[in-house]
């Protein structure tokens, strides 16, 4: 038998949550009635104005995509106010996240995650051959920044920073994430996949200029609803985007991806509305949810479930029709935290519901 990399034999396989059509056959229900809080997904949808653009692309199905999506590039340096050199393209931040390491990370070399986080980090720094270095969040989930400081040595390549952070849905201030891009010779990322959703402007793109190490790294998956297209951009030092540049998978992101990210870039109404009802809705759900839920800054809120498991509550409301993310696969969060999607009010009040009947006959 063929076998793979030693880094890959030793990765663990993804386990996808549920899809709403697994949750409907197994309660034995209509899809339409099963609602799905699990992803972090655009509750309203996608843009139409990006769903025209992708039936107009359809019919260029048959013509490869911009080799390295520059007019794509150009829109998003337009409104972000960056020149265009400093903006990167891949497969969704996962696919900026596989590419950028891929440039940068040695066999042996380190990066240290701050826990908890998005799983993703870990399992690209493995398949690099690399390892991460964890070290721990304080107890209200805000960084430790001599936690991370200390975790840093001589291979350190790569800091990782959510914020807002998944799962736990807080921001990290930028006097952190600048104290620890002086303190290290060390890719500092920053991962903004929520920050259009914020309470207050803390986007690190700011420091990009002044730091050469500051990478910031955005989705058009969350508030430009385009989750299933997989687009995800970074803002990147000059000396990072040329290394990226080389070993980008050619054509990575496809014609359709491409088209719907104009259109939706050309519809502020629509990426305002997504942001507003979040914000909405998060204060209503905040008040309202019957376990204790933290403060968030994301289009998502963590509850506390104690002294109820996890998996006894998303188990709960998936017989309900309510798909629910259990936070016990992430490293090192024990087994009583959920996290659940801001849907729309609907569907916010559906959950609602559903929690407190499992609560009730718990
Ligand atoms: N970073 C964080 C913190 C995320 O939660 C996610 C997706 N849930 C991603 C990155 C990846 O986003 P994308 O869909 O663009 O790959």
């Amino acid at each position: 038998m063929i076998k793979a990399r030693r880094s890959v034999r030793e990765i663990e396989e993804y386990v996808a949550g549920k899809s709403v059509e697994e949750v409907a056959a197994s309660c034995g229900v209509d899809e339409r009635s099963v609602i799905k809080l699990a992803s972090n997904e655009n509750c309203l949808g996608p843009s139409p104005k990006a769903v025209e653009a992708i039936k107009d692309a359809a019919g260029c199905a048959h013509l490869y995509p911009s080799v390295d999506a520059v007019g794509l590039r150009e829109a998003i340096a337009a409104r972000y106010a960056v020149p265009v050199g400093r903006v990167v393209c891949g497969a969704g931040m996962d696919g900026v996240l596989e590419t950028l390491l891929r440039a940068f990370l040695d066999r042996g070399d380190e990066a240290v995650i701050p826990l908890p986080a998005f799983s993703y980090y870990e399992i690209v720094t493995r398949f690099c051959g690399a390892r991460s270095v964890f070290c721990d969040r304080k107890a209200d989930f805000g960084l430790d920044v001599d936690a991370v400081l200390d975790r840093v040595g001589g291979r350190t390549k790569f800091i990782f920073i959510t914020s807002p952070n998944n799962p736990t849905g807080n921001l990290t201030p930028l006097e952190d994430i600048r104290a620890i891009a002086d303190a290290v010779d060390a890719i500092v990322f920053v991962d903004e996949a929520y920050i259009d959703f914020a309470g207050r402007a803390e986007t690190a793109l700011g420091l990009i200029g002044p730091c050469d190490n500051v990478v910031v790294g955005r989705t058009m998956s969350k508030a430009w609803g385009l989750a299933g297209l997989r687009i995800g951009y970074a803002f990147v030092p000059e000396p990072v985007f040329g290394e990226y540049m080389k070993v980008a998978t050619p054509f990575a992101l496809s014609r359709i991806a491409i088209a719907a990210a104009l259109g939706a870039l050309g519809d502020e109404g629509h990426y305002r509305r997504s942001v507003d009802v979040v914000r909405e809705e998060r204060k209503f759900l905040l008040a309202n949810l019957p376990f204790r839920a933290f403060p968030s800054d994301a289009n998502f809120v963590l509850m506390d479930t104690s002294p109820l498991t996890s998996q006894r509550v998303v188990d709960g409301c998936m017989r309900r029709g309510v798909i629910l993310r259990d936070c016990a696969s992430f490293r090192g969060m024990g087994d009583h935290y959920v996290r659940v999607s801001i849907g729309t009010h609907d569907q916010n009040l559906r959950l609602i519901e559903a929690l407190r009947s499992v609560r009730e006959t718990a």
